[in-house]
């Protein structure tokens, strides 16, 4: 199973859920929202290999934590894996829109600077304008839109410009979520948890929970959970591939 976004270091026991992804064999890409969280948060993957590290700056804290940019500058060249990175255009993050810009700006053109990275993103209520930006740093390297919320015009955009999408139990619970997912290109499809973050009947999702996710995409499939699992494994093949990453 693939969980390629969730927050290990902001459950209240990181290192038994990790241990307990280990256990399962399960691949996980482990986000952060600071880049201050990053050396404690790659610890967690530091001895295996089924464990990476995104090294991220969340939208909802560009404000408060722009000042840290300059360590994700330093610690840059130490990952493929960026994120959480993205816009948030909810009522309560509005007024923050020039800091969560010059911060998503300014990861973006790093990014393209060193070559390119694997972005997963948010884009709540602001998916237009984080294409937008996608657009303006052609290079930045591959976008993951996370559980993409948008309108069907900005996702066939999405799926125009190549980007890839992680979905989840939360997502697919919803019926807007289910259509959008309906609509995705089972070849850019790869499965999420945003844990602890999102929650199903009042409780954080754990990461393979995405169980869960493989089954609702085999329907919309029309294929087995078996062969909806095997077709998601091939898709982060090509994503690691296509991003110059494979066998890392
Ligand atoms: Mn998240």
């Amino acid at each position: 199973m693939i969980d390629f976004h969730c927050h290990l270091d902001l459950y209240p026991n990181p290192q038994g859920v990790r241990d307990e992804c280990v256990k399962r064999g399960l691949y996980a890409l482990s986000v952060t929202t600071t880049p201050s969280a990053w050396k404690r948060t790659s610890a967690l993957s530091a001895d295996t290999p089924c464990i990476r590290t995104g090294l991220g700056l969340h939208p909802q804290l560009a404000q408060e934590r722009q000042n840290e940019l300059a360590l994700f500058d330093s610690l840059l060249p130490e990952t493929h894996y960026i994120g959480e990175i993205g816009l948030d255009g909810a009522v309560e993050f509005r007024s923050r829109w020039r800091s969560q810009t010059l911060v998503f700006e300014h990861v973006l053109a790093k990014c393209r600077a060193v070559g390119g990275r694997i972005m997963s993103l948010h884009s709540r209520r602001a998916s237009g304008a984080v294409l937008d930006y996608l657009e303006k740093y052609t290079g930045a390297g591959s976008p993951i839109l996370h559980w993409f919320s948008g309108s069907l015009r900005d996702l066939d955009r999405a799926i125009k410009f190549g980007c890839w999408f992680s979905i989840g139990p939360a997502m697919i619970a919803s019926k807007k979520g289910l259509s959008l997912a309906a609509r995705m290109p089972r070849e850019h499809v790869l499965t999420e948890s945003d844990g602890p973050f999102a929650q199903l009947n009042g409780r954080a999702i754990m990461p393979w929970q995405v169980e869960n996710a493989i089954q609702v995409l085999s329907q919309i499939w029309s294929l087995s959970p078996v062969e909806a699992e095997q077709n998601i494994h091939r898709n982060l093949q090509t994503l690691l591939a296509e991003s110059g990453v494979a066998g890392d």
